[in-house]
């Protein structure tokens, strides 16, 4: 499957109920020959008025976390686990997570990152062990073995903009984690 087919398939998408609910499938943005990976948990309020991943307060400070390691949107790919807005910004739900999770399969698969960067604990929890803490393992790159392929894939979770974005302490350590990552991609080239 091409790029463009998979998004034409997600955009087009009404595997789960929340395409009632949304106003835009939002499938991600970016480089589709990123090195870095940047996952989310899913759309809220104006990325689905406007079809694109991380373009509120959390995403304004998601630029200027990029901007601190000189890279651009356009430089890395950006994602969520879900492509519509859960209504009101709850959780999804597990149902709506597995029918959306062949979809960034696919989008891991084309995009083949050598780093997959989660943002906060929701998404970290879909690639690492339930028993981790995100406060333990924060700034922390973790391999891990897929059972099906046999391939291994680096994980880096850090804490989500959004959380920290009027928290000063996890603010400082979520720029403290950024700042760490081009060192860790320079050990995976
Ligand atoms: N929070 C997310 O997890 N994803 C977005 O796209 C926006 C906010
Ligand atoms: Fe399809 Fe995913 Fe949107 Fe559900 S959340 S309708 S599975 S694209």
């Amino acid at each position: 499957m091409t790029f463009q087919e998979l998004n034409q398939r997600i955009s087009t998408c009404t595997k789960c109920p929340l395409c009632q609910t949304r106003t835009n499938v939002v499938p991600g943005t970016g480089n589709i020959k990123a090195d870095l990976l940047f996952i989310g948990e899913g759309p809220g309020k104006n990325e689905d008025l406007q079809g694109l991943p991380f373009v509120g307060s959390a995403g304004k400070f998601l630029d200027e976390l990029l901007a601190s390691i000189n890279l651009k949107r356009e430089d890395v790919f950006i994602a969520n686990v879900v492509k519509c807005r859960p209504p009101a910004n709850r959780d999804p739900l597990p149902e709506e997570v597995s029918a959306c999770w062949p979809y960034l399969e696919e989008q891991i698969k084309l995009i083949q990152p050598k780093l997959i960067i989660t943002l906060g604990r929701h998404s970290m929890y879909r690639f690492l062990p339930a028993e981790l803490k995100i406060s333990e393992v924060h700034g922390q790159p973790k391999k891990m073995v897929n059972q099906k392929t046999g391939e291994s894939q680096v994980y880096y979770p850090i804490y989500h903009p959004a959380a920290a974005l009027y928290n000063g302490s996890l603010r400082e350590v979520l720029k403290q984690d950024f700042l760490k990552i081009p060192k860790i991609l320079e050990k995976l080239v």
